[in-house]
């Protein structure tokens, strides 16, 4: 089964990512590392990816679809994958649907972590890290033992700038601008579940699962 997982920064959309595909045996692709793994190994788009991202730029879309298409197409993901921050617009959704299609395979079901705009400032807001191993904090759901401190190693907790002010806002606007129509796009192809993600982590991973039930044997019915 192919999946995506769409939701904005301070959704969760990590989270659950990593309990799905452990509970579903897919293979988590997460757009970041998948730039990273492609530089690592000097394959040819990885290379030219890293070059726009050196410059702080956006990986053009040609790239960024054939490197996801390539990494499909790896062994591990054999039994399917979940998308995580790919695609991000129509154009690569689309893009994405052709070079499937190609290969025989498919998106089977699209998953949206519905979480308001406010709370998704609260949170990001609320988001701190550890200096020594990036352990994430969060000062409503999930504080430290003792404001500041690392619980596991001791070390100063921080902001990333992307979390704070303006920039957090930029982040969600180019979500609920852009991000958001692809699930008219794939509503219109009935494979839309939409997920309350203002729940907590594990609620919000129950409701995932029974909801993908519900949506498998919605389809098995025709
Ligand atoms: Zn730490």
């Amino acid at each position: 089964m192919n999946i995506i997982l769409i939701g904005a920064q301070g959704s969760g959309k990590g989270t659950q990512a990593e309990k799905l595909t452990s509970s579903l045996g897919v293979s988590h692709v997460a757009s970041g590392d998948m730039f990273r793994k492609a530089f690592d190994e000097k394959t040819e788009l990885g290379i030219k990816a890293n070059a726009y991202l050196d410059r702080g730029e956006l990986v053009p879309d040609d790239i960024t679809v054939a490197m996801v298409l390539s990494r499909i197409k790896e062994p591990d993901c054999a039994n399917g994958v979940l998308l995580d921050g790919f695609p991000r617009n129509i154009a690569q959704a689309q893009s994405l649907d052709e070079g499937l299609k190609e290969t025989g395979r498919q998106i089977d079901v699209v998953i949206y972590l519905d979480v308001p705009r406010e709370e998704l400032l609260k949170r990001l807001s609320g988001r701190f890290i550890c200096r020594a191993n990036q352990h994430v904090y969060n000062l409503y759901a999930n504080p430290p033992k003792v404001a500041g401190v690392c619980d596991l190693d001791g070390s100063e907790l921080y902001q990333r700038s992307d979390d704070r002010g303006e920039a957090v806002q930029i982040r969600l606007d180019i979500f609920f601008n852009e991000t958001i129509q692809l699930l008219d796009y794939y509503g219109s192809q009935q494979k839309l579940i939409e997920v309350n993600g203002n729940q907590d982590i594990d609620q919000v991973h129950t409701a995932i699962l029974s909801q993908l039930n519900a949506f498998k044997q919605r389809k098995n019915k025709g």
